[in-house]
């Protein structure tokens, strides 16, 4: 958390920011930022979690038509379980908690003016239509797919609950960890030019695979890793 705060004190003095240009600031960095020691803003914040989670969840509810028995608590595991890697995990935080830098979420703080999509040029930037309705990424997404079937023989097909909150269908840690992945190539990319690429995402998805090897192998876990692949070693032989 220091370090957190030391970040973003360093990009206020760097930006040369006033404290009157703050409220543009969402809520979260404000509370963060509230004072520069101690951490009592923040357990406030925790202490006062359960009643967020419950409205966050209404949201998805109401946005995905999740129902009242949609199970929660599988998607809380299954993104856990995909990755340990903090840098993915603050990714699939920030779409859950809706706080991802979309046009659409800039537009609405206020510090761009536009809150039309990179890719497509076309419809408000959201969370759902960045990652699902657009037409460049959903092309992405049945690429995939195909992948998966003329690859592995499986048939998926992935529904926008799947793609934003992870698929708990079945336990595929690494199926999720590679919509994760893919997820992050969408949103990275789409900052920098509108052309998406599935060639550069097998790159990506292989890499991370051999990372992953690699470092399940210093670490003696070569069978977990295995295990963890074998539905989908074919994509990567
Ligand atoms: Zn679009």
């Amino acid at each position: 958390m220091l370090g957190l705060k030391r970040a973003i004190f360093s990009f206020i003095k760097n930006a040369e920011l006033k404290q009157k240009e703050y409220p543009h600031f969402p809520e979260c960095i404000r509370t963060i930022i509230k004072r520069k020691k101690g951490s009592k803003d923040l357990y406030n914040v925790f202490l006062s979690n359960i009643n967020s989670i419950y409205k966050l969840n209404t949201k998805w509810n109401a946005l995905l038509q999740l129902g009242e028995n949609f199970d929660w608590k599988s998607v809380f595991m299954s993104i856990s379980n995909c990755t340990k890697d903090s840098k993915l995990l603050w990714f699939q935080y920030r779409i859950f908690y809706r706080i991802l830098a979309t046009n659409n979420y800039l537009f609405k703080c206020k510090i761009t003016t536009n809150n039309t999509c990179n890719l497509c040029k076309q419809e408000v930037e959201s969370i759902e239509h960045l990652f699902f309705y657009c037409a460049k990424s959903n092309e992405i997404w049945k690429q995939f797919e195909q992948m998966l079937l003329s690859q592995c023989n499986m048939n998926v097909n992935l529904t926008l609950t799947d793609i934003l909150l992870g698929c708990t269908r079945e336990k595929y840690h690494a199926l999720n960890l590679m919509i994760l992945l893919i997820k992050q190539y969408i949103f990275y990319k789409s900052r920098k030019s509108n052309v998406l690429s599935i060639d550069e995402i097998k790159k990506c998805l292989l890499a991370y695979h051999q990372t992953e090897k690699w470092s399940h192998g210093i670490n003696m876990k070569q069978n977990q890793f295995t295990l963890r692949w074998r539905m989908f070693s074919n994509l990567f032989s």
